[in-house]
């Protein structure tokens, strides 16, 4: 397949696409797309940065498009990727369409959902809470929501979804179309894949457990005193702009003040702000209004903002496949990315982790200087998997968005 023309779509559909300048589908959309409009379930993993929200998307229009009187449901984990995805399908619909939407999340005013609601839109995108709190008070029903699409589906259920997720899916009629994604698919997603789709089509596209080839990761062996300095060094050798992960939020607003009080341009990110402090940093860091963005592992899944040049890790992240995800907000549609990974001798286990989660052929070697200490006698066999969780966390170690 050369273009999108040869798939049958929607002309307001090829429209946007050429108004959006995509021209060729990417693998993920070259395989899902087709599939996907004979109305068949699948199951689709690819990288990062890969184009997998327009291999949903340009399916939930042609159904819209075409069925009329159904809706589709698209769920996502953050409220930040679902205020992008609806906005990216937004775009995809083209300002002329007669589609309406309502984006669903939380920490937004309920009143303004429920006069969204009240026009009967055809296209729901939210997050898993929100969306049930709708159905609970009744001013949402999905009886007539014969698409799904759930986006990011091992973070939903790492993040302790799972139960909304099967109470939404009793509201779902049992005819419908189920579309699930992911770049990384944890231990746990099969098992769930299970329940919620029909004989789905399994679409790999390249690895689920490495990133693209296009971003280049970098070890840099520090303690935790040196650590600031040695960031400092390292936001020297590069001029674009960059996510720095933390562990925890209060970690995220204390790295962020200081970087301020060196005269950075930095905002932080966290799971501790309200929606409208979180949707205006991301909006202003989108638009380059500052260069550093702190950010807790809530900014580390989907978003798609294409003039990150550089990722660092400050502090490694609590899962392996998090780290995956985090380094993949860089090197997005093909474009060259870095991620620094500065790390000290507390690291060890962990690093030895996304190593083996990255290379399982290859013999651990810890980086020069990085050398006992930490958690490293712990054999990662030995790890235990958290109820609910599907994500391989390290062992004693909880999150914080
Ligand atoms: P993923 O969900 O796989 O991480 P996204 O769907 O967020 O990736 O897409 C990553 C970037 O690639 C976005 O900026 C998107 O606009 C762009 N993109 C997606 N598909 C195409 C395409 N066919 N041609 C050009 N750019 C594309
Ligand atoms: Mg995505």
């Amino acid at each position: 397949m050369e273009n999108f023309n040869s798939l049958g779509l929607h002309p307001s559909i090829l429209a946007s696409l050429e108004a959006m300048n995509f021209q060729v589908p990417t693998p993920i959309q070259q395989q899902t797309i087709p599939p996907a409009l004979q109305g068949l379930d699948v199951l689709g993993s690819a990288q990062t940065g890969t184009g997998k929200t327009a291999a949903y998307a340009i399916p939930v229009i042609s159904y819209l498009i075409n069925s009329p009187k159904s809706s589709a449901l698209i769920l996502t984990p953050t409220r930040e990727l679902a205020a992008q995805v609806h906005d990216a399908i937004r775009q995809m619909l083209g300002a002329q369409s007669p589609i309406k939407s309502a984006l669903l999340i939380g920490g937004e005013s309920l009143g303004f959902q429920f006069r969204q609601l009240k026009q009967r839109p055809q296209l729901l995108v939210g997050t898993p809470g929100r969306i049930f709190d709708h159905i609970q008070r009744r001013t949402l029903t999905l009886s007539n929501t014969g698409f799904l699409v759930l986006d990011e589906t091992d973070r939903m259920l790492d993040m302790g979804f799972a139960i909304q997720l099967e109470q939404i899916a009793e509201h779902l009629p049992e005819i419908r179309q189920t579309l699930m994604f992911s770049a990384t698919m944890a231990p746990g997603v099969s098992k769930v894949a299970e329940n919620y789709l029909k004989d789905p089509v399994r679409i790999s596209i390249g690895s689920t457990t490495n990133p693209v080839d296009k971003i280049k990761q970098e070890t840099v062996h520090t303690s935790e005193a040196d650590k600031y300095t040695v960031l400092l060094q390292q936001l020297e050798t590069f001029k674009g702009s960059c996510v720095i992960f933390v562990k925890t939020k209060f970690g995220a607003d204390k790295l962020a003040t200081r970087l301020h009080k060196d005269n950075f341009a930095v905002e932080a990110i966290h799971g501790g702000l309200r929606q409208n402090k979180r949707d205006r940093v991301i909006y202003d860091f989108r638009n380059m209004k500052h260069r550093i963005l702190v950010a807790t592992d809530l900014a580390a899944r989907g978003l798609d903002i294409p003039h990150i040049e550089c990722v660092i890790n400050f502090d490694l992240p609590q899962c392996p496949e998090d780290y995956i995800h985090r380094i993949g907000r860089t090197g997005r549609a093909g474009a060259e990315g870095r991620a620094i990974n500065l790390l000290t001798s507390q690291d060890q286990f962990k690093w030895r982790c996304i190593c083996r989660l990255m290379k399982p052929e290859e013999k651990y070697q810890a980086p020069r200087g990085m050398m006992g200490g930490g958690r490293s006698s712990q054999p990662y066999q030995h790890q235990r998997r958290p109820q609910q969780a599907t994500g391989r966390r390290f062992m004693g170690f909880g999150r914080s968005n």
